[in-house]
């Protein structure tokens, strides 16, 4: 690597040793001293060195590679059935992986230790880069992306395939959900696991739709894409209604055959056909990481309850036994998500609470918490299993009738509103 030009003169000898071996493709003989110079591809390089090795050409017919096999020959192949992979699907950006026979990779390293060059670029790098090429020539569009590529093929020389993975898209939002009594994303139903029986009416799902579903539809068919998957940052139980500035979520459109998306337009249909039951908003594009970030970043909540009792409560009563809870709670997983949540206990803060009695035994309560408080088992107790609870310190049951959480708060994903708990909770 010390020139910048490849002096072909200066590695005849070693070049003359590969070529007696036996019969070898120009690609091969120039891959053995890829790394030296530049703008030459390894077949230029081969074809020059052997030039200066039989200046009379006599070698003309001289079998298949004994290294690669005649890979080399294939490239133009695998580079149509590449194209054949994605006539329909958008894309600006490619990347070519392969996967090696046994015997290639047997092959290749005999052949790297039999002559160290000093200088050889691995036969996967050679053929990947080849087939990019002839692919980018055979579309007429893309270029080879490293990191973050929109279409990724890979070449499996045993199997004889060419496999595509389509990147996928991801949006961020905020959702409002106005009804009560849809789950965040779809549920397998419970009796068949999914795959369609007479309780589920042969749809799979223990619920007609969810939110994931309602946000996704548009954007599936506009993207033309396989389906989607929505990460949130939390979720409301299916009974809750999530209202105020609603809940940070990144929709993650999958293998999508059109990525120039106009989110306006598309954004205006799911108004059209969410109404009264779903509302995004602040819709914009992001990447992958932020899938991760959505799902663990620590927001608190605010949450509106109304509350029946086991029997008449005072409102000063009231006042003082609420007054008492602000503080840590302790909650061993609630029983109703014991099948799904390792068994243990947590400690989550209450921050604010308070609220007013509405009915002989009824109040609604308004609560600031950390993420991660059971509020249902805050106001039940879940037979000790929470501690404390509004029920043990008024020593009488008491359940969430209805629950709305109104505000989520977290610092990496702001609402873009005034961060002051002391509003109104905005609940008849
Ligand atoms: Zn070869
Ligand atoms: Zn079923």
């Amino acid at each position: 690597m010390t020139d910048e030009r490849f002096d072909a003169q200066s590695v005849l000898p070693l070049a003359r040793e590969i070529v007696a071996t036996g019969p070898i493709c120009d690609a091969c003989l120039g891959g053995a001293f890829g790394q030296l110079g530049r703008g030459l591809s390894n077949a230029d390089r081969g074809r020059a060195l052997r030039s200066l090795l039989a200046p009379t050409g006599d070698d003309a017919d001289r079998g298949a590679c004994w290294v690669c096999g005649g890979l080399f020959d294939e490239v133009g192949e695998w580079a149509r059935r590449a194209a054949e992979r994605v006539p329909e699907t958008e894309f600006d950006t490619y990347l070519f992986g392969m996967r090696p026979t046994p015997r290639l990779i047997e092959v290749e390293a005999y052949f790297q230790e039999r002559f160290p060059t000093g200088a050889a670029e691995p036969l996967k790098h050679a053929f990947n880069r080849s087939v990019g090429k002839a692919f980018e020539a055979l579309v007429g569009r893309g270029t080879v992306d490293f990191r973050d590529p929109h279409v990724v093929f890979t070449v499996d020389l045993g199997r004889r395939t060419v496999a595509l993975r389509v990147a996928s898209l991801f949006l961020y939002g905020r959702y409002r959900k106005l009804v009560r009594g849809i789950p965040q994303t779809h549920w397998p139903c419970r009796r068949c696991g999914g795959r369609g029986c007479e309780g589920c009416g042969g749809t799979g799902k223990q619920y007609a739709e969810s939110v994931e579903e309602i946000v996704a539809r548009p954007f599936v068919e506009a993207a033309r894409a396989k389906g989607a998957h929505l990460h949130g940052a939390g979720r409301e139980d299916i009974d809750a209604r999530m209202l105020g500035t609603g809940r940070p979520f990144v929709l993650e459109i999958v293998a999508p055959q059109v990525r120039s998306l106009e989110l306006g337009a598309i954004g205006g249909v799911l108004a059209r056909e969410a109404a009264g039951r779903v509302e995004i908003s602040e819709l914009r594009w992001t990447n992958r990481e932020a899938v991760a970030q959505v799902k663990e970043t620590r927001a608190t909540k605010r949450y509106v309850a109304r509350v029946a009792f086991g029997g008449p409560i005072e409102e000063s009563v009231l006042e003082r036994a609420l007054e008492s809870l602000v503080g840590n709670i302790k909650q061993r997983t609630p029983r109703r998500v014991a099948h799904r949540r390792a068994d243990l206990v947590r400690e989550r803060r209450l921050h604010e609470i308070r609220g007013h009695v509405t009915g002989p035994s009824e109040a609604e309560i308004e609560l600031l918490t950390d993420g991660g408080l059971y509020v249902k088992e805050l106001v039940s107790g879940d037979e000790g299993r929470t501690h404390p609870s509004l029920a043990e310190v008024l020593g009488v049951s008491a359940v969430v009738a209805e629950l709305d959480v109104m505000r989520i708060t977290s610092s990496e994903f702001p609402d873009g509103e005034d961060a002051s708990m002391d509003e109104d909770a905005g609940v008849a």
